[in-house]
């Protein structure tokens, strides 16, 4: 059944003459085993990473494990819930002026540049993929020139956006994989969209089968994997 799924996957990626894809880990701050066993995968299968630090927890060590096709995009600032009752979780709660919360993002993204140099690319990825629309509009007057969230995201002008479509992580049934079937589902609903699919992962709560899928991934033949500062700046010609 489950490899009857990939035969599926491969044959259709085969069909198309190719897929592109990209790969983003969210919530980097300490190195510890499950960042290690990311990192190994993607440098074993030489496939471009990009890592959402956050920088306010970012250890300096964190960055000393990072290999050349590993890219470091901005998770945030400290990940902090500042949602008021009722409203979704957010770092960024209505209740907080769009000049604040960009001040303290202006702050955690020059604490991050400090710590990973020119491997931190200026795109933004806001935690529980929320941002605000007001807010998110403001983000190129502090430097940033990307920004990442989830598929279905509204557009923000002002920065090229190139959103992840598949988490592979079940947050409301105990973070669990997803499942081969419905990941591949959703790969063969993306393939027909034409975009680079996104992939999101989330190193710190994979078990083994979100681990088991990941690298049977990487191994899918006629995927080429685009690296972050390659797929910002595509989209960027692409679009003029
Ligand atoms: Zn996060």
């Amino acid at each position: 059944m489950d490899e009857l799924s990939w035969e599926r996957f491969e044959a259709e990626v085969a069909r198309r003459g190719g897929a592109r894809c990209w790969w983003r880990d969210d919530d980097a701050a300490q190195p510890d085993p499950a960042l290690a066993r990311l990192l190994a995968l993607s440098s074993s299968f030489r496939v471009p990473l990009a890592l959402a630090v956050v920088p306010l927890l970012a250890a300096g060590e964190l960055f000393d494990s990072l290999r050349d096709n590993v890219s470091v995009l901005q998770h945030g600032t400290d990940h902090r819930n500042r949602a008021a009752p009722g409203e979704k979780k957010t770092e960024y709660p209505a209740a907080e002026p769009d000049a604040a919360a960009l001040e303290r993002i202006a702050a955690a993204r020059s604490r991050l540049q400090q710590l990973a140099g020119a491997r931190a690319l200026p795109v933004f990825v806001p935690p529980w993929n929320r941002i605000r629309p007001s807010l998110a509009g403001c983000l190129s007057k502090i430097g940033f020139q990307g920004l990442s969230c989830d598929a279905g995201a509204a557009r923000v002008a002002g920065v090229e956006q190139v959103d992840t479509h598949i988490d592979i992580v079940a947050w409301r049934e105990g973070r669990r994989f997803i499942g081969e079937d419905q990941a591949l589902a959703l790969a063969l609903r993306h393939l027909a969209g034409g975009q680079p699919i996104g992939w999101l992962t989330h190193h710190a709560v994979h078990d083994e089968q979100a681990w088991r899928f990941l690298e049977r991934l990487l191994r899918v033949k006629g995927i080429r994997w685009a690296g972050a500062a390659e797929l910002f700046s595509y989209t960027a010609a692409r679009h003029g």
